[in-house]
């Protein structure tokens, strides 16, 4: 590591809490790349946690971003914005869900606002605030949204947390049963589970919290700030469930680079939020929104979401290959670019031998080696990754 690396990381270290590891300074990226502040090139399967899903760098992204940047970076909800208002349009008709759209900046947000709207509708609806939601989850880092993340690691010190939350277990429809009472207001849920191990739900599963939340007056929301705009191969994960949900929302990816969250809603809840009970002063920020409207005009123009899955297949079957090769790795598991390694060592490891390849890649619980590459990856660049991962296997298992 040369100076430049070594004196921002100094820096980092001494001034910024230590909530994070991180142990590159990345520069710059590319397409599917990513330039620390050595020179050093890496493959980014990370995309800076499923967020630069049309790649770094986008020429149609970067340009929507220069042109609203100079137009007007911000002007509040007191006002509307063109961009933000075009980007609610394009979101209700991408669900088919007739509803509507708040904007908010982030996905622990935007799961604070579907939790809020549920408790105003459950308020008036016989009096019901409790939310199930599933072990191994994760729906961000507010208080809420931690009680609502049945995992230890998330919510250990933080007590006392806000009331309101059930736990059940995520592909188990009697333990969804078993917590439902009298107070239940929805059922929140991840299609596919990400932090949590890249598990995705079972079809039968889906369609079962569909069945209880329709014979219990129940809101199913799904939480598809990771496996939602493109990601799994169709524009939100439920999609590729015969299911509808009430509510869902998004972030990461939704901004095209740029920090931006949303919940949307079906027909029905449309007109629960209203003026004044909630709000945000940058939700909707018109940048943001330029930057995702190109974003998904990128993934429709050039086909990310056929490309999601077809890449994401060649990729699965090459993960397969070395599950059958060596014995420390257990399975393969997600959808489309949304792939988890199951292994028996600690993810860690093989996480940092796919980092001295020049791969970046990320962990979901202590055995699961993530992969969430742009969704503009490419049959060609695979050749090159695979060398890399079966490099990085090699020299932690030996030959
Ligand atoms: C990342 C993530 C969140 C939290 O999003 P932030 O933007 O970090 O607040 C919520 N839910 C899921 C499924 C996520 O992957």
């Amino acid at each position: 590591m040369s100076n430049k690396s070594q004196e921002i990381l100094g820096i980092y270290k001494a001034k910024v809490m230590p909530t994070y590891t991180p142990s590159i300074v990345l520069s710059s990226g590319k397409g599917i790349t990513v330039r620390d502040a050595d020179g050093r090139s890496y493959y980014d399967f990370t995309s800076g946690i499923g967020v630069q899903s049309v790649g770094y760098g986008n020429k149609k992204v970067v340009e929507a971003i220069q042109a609203q940047a100079a137009a007007l970076t911000h002007c509040s909800n007191l006002f509307v914005n063109e961009p933000a208002t075009l980007l609610a349009e394009k979101l209700v008709e991408l669900s088919g869900l007739g509803g509507k759209v708040f904007f908010c900046n982030s996905g622990a947000e935007a799961n604070e606002a579907a939790i809020k709207l549920a408790r105003k509708w459950g308020a008036a609806n016989g009096g019901r605030y409790e939310i199930v939601t599933f072990r191994q989850g994760f729906h961000g880092r507010t208080l809420a949204t931690v009680a609502a993340t049945a995992q230890a690691w998330c919510q250990d010190g933080y007590d006392p947390l806000p009331v309101g939350f059930a736990y059940a277990d995520f592909n188990d429809i009697e333990s969804v049963k078993a917590a439902i009472g009298d107070k239940t207001v929805a059922i929140m849920l991840e299609a596919v589970q990400g932090e949590g191990g890249v598990m995705p739900a079972t079809d039968e599963f889906i369609k079962g919290v569909r069945a209880l939340c329709d014979e219990k007056n129940l809101l199913m929301i799904v939480d598809e700030v990771q496996a939602g705009f493109g990601r799994t191969g169709t524009w939100f994960a439920w999609q590729g469930y015969d299911v509808k949900p009430d509510l869902f929302t998004l972030a990461k990816a939704l901004g095209g680079g740029l920090p931006m969250g949303a919940l949307v809603s079906n027909a029905a809840l449309a007109d629960v939020l209203t003026a004044p009970s909630h709000a945000s002063t940058f939700g909707g920020n018109p940048v943001s929104a330029a930057a995702g409207l190109a974003a998904i005009d990128v993934i429709e123009s050039e086909g990310l979401l056929e490309n999601a899955v077809k890449v994401g297949e060649l990729l699965r079957e090459a993960l397969q290959g070395f599950v059958d090769k060596y014995d420390q790795l257990l399975a393969v598991r997600g959808k489309g670019l949304m792939l988890g390694l199951v292994v028996k060592c600690e993810a860690k490891e093989i996480v940092e031998a796919l980092k001295s390849q020049g791969l970046l890649a990320l962990t979901a619980g202590a055995n699961v080696v993530r992969f969430l590459p742009p969704l503009t990856l490419a049959e060609d660049d695979l050749e090159d990754v695979i060398d890399m991962i079966s490099d990085a296997l090699d020299c932690t298992f030996g030959e």
